[in-house]
């Protein structure tokens, strides 16, 4: 049996370089592609030992062009927190748009598997609590947060379309807050950014009152997910995300915890359109791929500082030497 080839855009960002990890361990070779816009090979500098991987620094909304057989693309290239995808509005609308129109371009002539990055954005604020698959969602497409959700709405669409008139073999994965080691410290995220500031013992900025909700998984569990639904025949979408729904607050308050940090919690003003709760219903993740998160938050959370710690040089580390 030949080794089966997999077509990673987005590989070298946070989740990417994950994907690209776990499908060279599941015998695949790997090409990523990624513009290093938010990116980073020293997130996939490791991976060459681990199996036959390539990264190539490739634009997905000029031509995609491959040599040779693909058997899955995965499309996970955009811009992904806030402060990126606010700085990069085009870029964001121009890779969930242009971006998947080449990528499932891409698909169709290999005759390969195609499988979306979506997200919980796509239920915007939502009116309806948990979110199953079946909820259209509350977006507002002229908010500043409108470029990202309506880019991801727009690339579901799309690979709908590729499915049901072109025949392209494609699934959609809805993917639910997602933390773990590569994440950038300053990318603007509450996970990053509560660890960055209680390691350096300044406060903990908390938008509006705390009590909007999120559902945070390991990026473990989410691999594990994605992995599942590639292996699937499933369209989805499917919503792969961690149920254990928790505060802005208790989440600042745990990490300082976690961190052992003596950091004050700071105020601030919540950004436009921030959704007031969220929370995945995994019904159908469940039930059709036998998927189920398996590492709880304060675990998660312990790894995922323990990554900061070693990468991080904080001034307290600094103070230490
Ligand atoms: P990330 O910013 O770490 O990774 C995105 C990668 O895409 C980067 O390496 C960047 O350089 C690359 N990229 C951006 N535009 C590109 C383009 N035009 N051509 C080629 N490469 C390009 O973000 P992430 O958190 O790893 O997110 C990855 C994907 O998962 C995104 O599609 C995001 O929307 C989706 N997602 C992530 C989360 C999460 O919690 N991390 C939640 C929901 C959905
Ligand atoms: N948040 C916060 N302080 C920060 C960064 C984020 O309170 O320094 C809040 C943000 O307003 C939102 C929640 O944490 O209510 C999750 O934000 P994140 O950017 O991690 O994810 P998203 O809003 O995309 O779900």
């Amino acid at each position: 049996m030949p080794r089966p080839r997999a077509v990673v855009t987005g590989g070298a960002g946070f989740l990417g370089s994950h994907l690209c990890e776990r499908l060279l361990h599941e015998g695949y070779g790997v090409l990523c592609l990624d513009d290093l816009s938010t990116g980073s090979p020293s997130n996939v500098a490791h991976l060459a030992e681990v199996g036959p991987f390539r990264l190539v620094r490739a634009d997905v909304t000029d031509f995609v062009h491959v040599v040779g057989d693909v058997d899955a693309v995965l499309h996970f290239a955009s811009p992904a927190s806030p402060i990126d995808y606010l700085r990069m509005p085009i870029e964001t609308l121009k890779v969930g748009s242009i971006g998947t129109l080449h990528t499932l371009g891409l698909a169709k002539e290999k005759k390969a598997r195609f499988l979306l990055a979506s997200t919980s954005e796509a239920y915007g604020d939502p009116q309806v609590h948990p979110q199953p698959e079946s909820y259209w969602g509350h977006v507002n497409p002229v908010g500043p947060r409108g470029v990202y959700d309506e880019a991801k709405r727009f690339a579901e669409a799309m690979t709908m379309a590729y499915r049901r008139a072109k025949g392209v073999d494609t699934a959609i994965v809805r993917i639910f807050n997602t933390h773990g080691p590569r994440m950038r410290p300053d990318d603007g995220r509450a996970v990053p950014t509560f660890i960055r500031q209680a390691l350096a013992g300044e406060p903990l900025t908390v938008a509006g009152d705390g009590s909007q909700t999120r559902s945070i998984q390991y990026v473990d569990d989410l691999v594990e997910g994605c992995l599942r639904l590639l292996g699937s025949t499933l369209a989805g979408p499917v919503n792969i995300g961690n149920p254990h729904e928790v505060s802005i607050e208790h989440l600042a308050r745990l990490v300082r915890d976690l961190v052992g940090s003596a950091s004050p919690i700071r105020h601030i003003a919540r950004p436009e359109d921030d959704p007031t709760v969220r929370r995945p219903d995994i019904t159908l993740a469940r039930s059709s791929l036998g998927w189920e998160p398996t590492v709880d938050l304060a675990d998660g959370l312990h790894r995922t500082i323990a990554w900061f710690r070693d990468s991080l040089v904080t001034p307290a580390a600094q103070q230490a030497v």
